[in-house]
């Protein structure tokens, strides 16, 4: 058989069909309705009667579309139950199953250990419960999985560094199973620049951690700038305001830094204004590398195969599958264990 045949019939003709990488997904903002609903109510913790009225405080109302800081909002109630252990498990476990069901067969996804040890968990029970769940639903499905650990703008650069140690400490080059792969950093940006966490940065690096950062979404170029030349990441989460730049543009292309690109949550948050095109096609043309990614599946109502369907008018399918193989690349799950890497 010619290569080219081969090639044409390995190209599904639906996008749902696709095999699919998801590099930005939060766990908090991505928890099945129906299993927040359950740990609620078996906690006593539902503040509202029925499901339904639960659905339309977790997920973002066209209403309250425009800001960045409406939608962080939106993660308030998933952490009322995510304080326990069998909790994180179980949420995570169900979050890989979805992702599954949706065709992606490579997930990372990202956390944000410290505000999940209100009720006394410590951090490395709260990241070890998060890896149980990854660990269940890889015994049930065919998927890579692995974790990034968040520090929230917000705790500051000091708590930053705890959590990039806290991250090595549980990376994936010291667990057999999966471990932690990458280091993130997220939450508001406006007034809390990269540079203020250069030293986090350099600790999860030395560690041996891959790294992305939340830059762009709420702030100028200047952001990307800064993450790119003070904290050495390779991918960006969002990246929206790049635009803006053509030099910076050129710079992202030469150097292959991949953007991270959530459709649905950039026009929720107002990082990409309702009617105009998204950066992801100005990021397409310039020949920087990008991945197509939910960032919250539950806040922003949608799924991999949605982000992937909004694409179809405007790219292939073959197109659309070389994206997700380029993602793959990028991805910071390596094969095995990395034995002999020195770690702080
Ligand atoms: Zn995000």
């Amino acid at each position: 058989m010619a290569a080219s045949k081969s090639l044409k019939r390995s190209v599904p003709s639906d996008p749902t069909r696709i095999e699919k990488v998801e590099l930005h997904q939060h766990v908090d903002g991505s928890i099945p309705v129906p299993l927040i609903w359950q740990l609620m109510k078996r906690h006593g913790l539902n503040p509202v009667k029925t499901i339904t009225q639960m659905e339309r405080l977790l997920t973002l109302q066209r209403r309250e579309e425009g800001t960045l800081i409406r939608y962080l909002d939106k993660f308030h109630y998933p952490l009322w139950i995510t304080q326990f252990y069998e909790n994180i498990t179980r949420v995570v476990e169900a979050i890989v199953e979805e992702a599954y069901q949706n065709h992606v067969r490579l997930l990372e996804l990202r956390y944000s250990p410290i505000i999940h040890t209100y009720a006394g968990l410590t951090l490395r029970q709260t990241i070890s419960a998060a890896l149980s769940g990854i660990n269940r639903a890889k015994a049930r499905y065919p998927i890579q999985a692995g974790l990034i650990v968040i520090a929230m703008r917000q705790h500051g650069p000091h708590i930053a560094k705890i959590l990039a140690r806290s991250a090595v400490s549980e990376s994936q080059q010291f667990h057999a199973r999966t471990g932690v792969i990458g280091f993130d950093v997220a939450g508001a940006e406006r007034g809390n620049p990269p540079l203020l966490f250069k030293e986090a940065y350099t600790i999860a690096g030395t560690g041996g951690l891959g790294l992305t950062i939340h830059a762009g979404e709420d702030e100028g170029p200047f952001a990307i700038w800064q993450a790119i030349d003070e904290l050495g990441v390779t991918r960006i989460g969002h990246g929206c305001s790049a635009v803006q730049d053509k030099v910076l543009l050129k710079r992202l292309a030469r150097d292959k830094i991949l953007i991270e690109c959530c459709i649905t949550s950039n026009y929720q948050t107002g990082a990409v204004k309702r009617g105009c095109r998204h950066p992801i096609f100005t990021f397409l043309e310039h020949g920087i590398p990008v991945a197509i990614c939910t960032d919250n599946t539950t806040v922003s109502n949608t799924d991999q195969n949605r982000e992937n369907k909004q694409l179809v008018r405007r790219l292939s399918l073959s197109h659309l599958v070389s994206i997700h193989k380029t993602a793959r690349a990028y991805s910071f799950i390596r094969p095995g264990i990395r034995a002999g890497k020195a770690a702080i």
